[in-house]
């Protein structure tokens, strides 16, 4: 990586999302209204960045546990920016996509064929070992390096992609493939361009309550959360002594949703592949001479008032029973312990991408300035 000076872009707090002067509210589930939330706090630094890139790339490896949002902040950042300039691979996706292709005789060959022309494979035995490792994949075990940087070099080298700043999520998947990352900039002729590391620093009691607390319509699968994103229709199951949601979805029948099964178990089916993520994440909070930009998705409750804005903090929903036994629902701030027992409050997407915004300027500010 090759900016050094930003070395020490790592200034705290990273959750001072207030800005001064930006008073008025904004309702962070509305699209519109998150734009608006956008253009206020950080209008400047969003169309200086927007000039950068129409001239430059960067790669930017996002670095999270499994269900941290990575999806969710790459694509509002898109959504910001504009598809045209920035584009998204996603590692899980690409290795999905060869699962009938190693299947299928004919694509096998004509797959075996890019692989002899790409820059990754260097021999037969090569290849075999690649598509080997594709057939008998599973969920536990990493696919060798050498195949990840061979399915990502295919789905950028000669297609749009190249030319665009690119969001990697899934690469480095471990310490030695942090290693790696040089290799994968001359693979995908990037060795004059940026890379940034996006790390995603999330509490588990974040991810467990968006397992655990997941619902999904059998209907029309729409999935909500019962703590975190409930729909408008609550009832109660006296069987269970459960309050359920109800799908509200306008072109769904409305029944029931239910927890999927092993949701049940919250973070726990998960907890390995959690904890190689976050020793991942240690190893790339100590590399030198990275540009590097810590995302946290949690505020300790006693710095929220002074750093951030209240429509900024996920709010939780509580539910009882009144006097008629209706359903009562109250909405309240969502309080928990991180992972150092702190209580915290956990922040909307929005902010967590205002963050993002914010620190890529940083990053490309002294490049900006050179621009003509
Ligand atoms: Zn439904």
């Amino acid at each position: 990586m090759n900016n050094e000076k930003t070395a020490a872009n790592n200034p705290a707090p990273y959750w001072a999302t207030k800005v001064p002067g930006v008073d008025r509210q904004f309702d962070l589930t509305k699209r519109e209204e998150e734009m608006a939330y956008y253009e206020a706090k950080a209008g400047k630094e969003i169309r200086e960045l927007k000039k950068y890139f129409l001239e430059n790339k960067a790669t930017v490896y996002l670095i999270g546990p499994k269900n941290s949002g990575k999806g969710t902040y790459t694509k509002k950042f898109q959504e910001i920016f504009g598809a045209g300039f920035i584009d998204h691979i996603s590692i899980g996706d690409l290795v999905r996509d060869r699962d009938e292709v190693v299947q299928n005789p004919e694509k096998l060959e004509a797959f075996k064929q890019e692989l002899r022309l790409g820059g990754v494979a260097q021999s037969e035995d090569d290849i075999e070992e690649m598509v080997t490792a594709l057939k008998s994949r599973d969920v536990k075990t990493l696919l060798p390096t050498k195949c990840v940087l061979a399915l990502t070099e295919l789905a950028i080298s000669g297609t749009d992609r190249a030319d665009k700043t690119l969001f990697i999520d899934g690469f480095p998947r471990d310490t030695g493939q942090l290693s790696n990352i040089q290799e994968l900039r001359a693979l995908i002729n990037r060795r004059d361009d940026d890379d940034v590391l996006v790390i995603i620093d999330i509490p588990e009691n974040v991810i467990d309550a968006r397992i655990r607390d997941r619902r999904i319509c059998p209907q029309c699968h729409e999935s909500r959360n019962v703590r975190l994103l409930p729909t408008t229709k609550v009832g109660f199951d006296k069987a269970t002594n459960e309050f359920f949601l109800i799908c509200d979805n306008p072109n769904c029948s409305g029944p029931k949703m239910a927890a999927k099964e092993g949701d049940e178990n919250g973070l726990g089916a998960q907890r390995e592949r959690y904890e190689g993520d976050m020793a991942l994440i240690a190893s790339a909070m100590e590399l030198d001479g990275v540009n590097r930009i810590v995302l946290q998705n949690s505020i300790p409750i006693g710095q929220a008032g002074k750093y951030a804005d209240d429509y900024e903090i996920t709010p939780g929903f509580y539910y009882e029973l009144g006097e008629n036994n209706e359903v009562v629902m109250t909405k309240k701030p969502w309080q928990f312990k991180n992972n150092q027992g702190f209580d915290v409050y956990s922040f909307m997407p929005a902010p967590v991408v205002l963050t993002l915004i914010r620190e890529l300027y940083k990053i490309f500010k002294p490049k900006i300035d050179n621009l003509d």
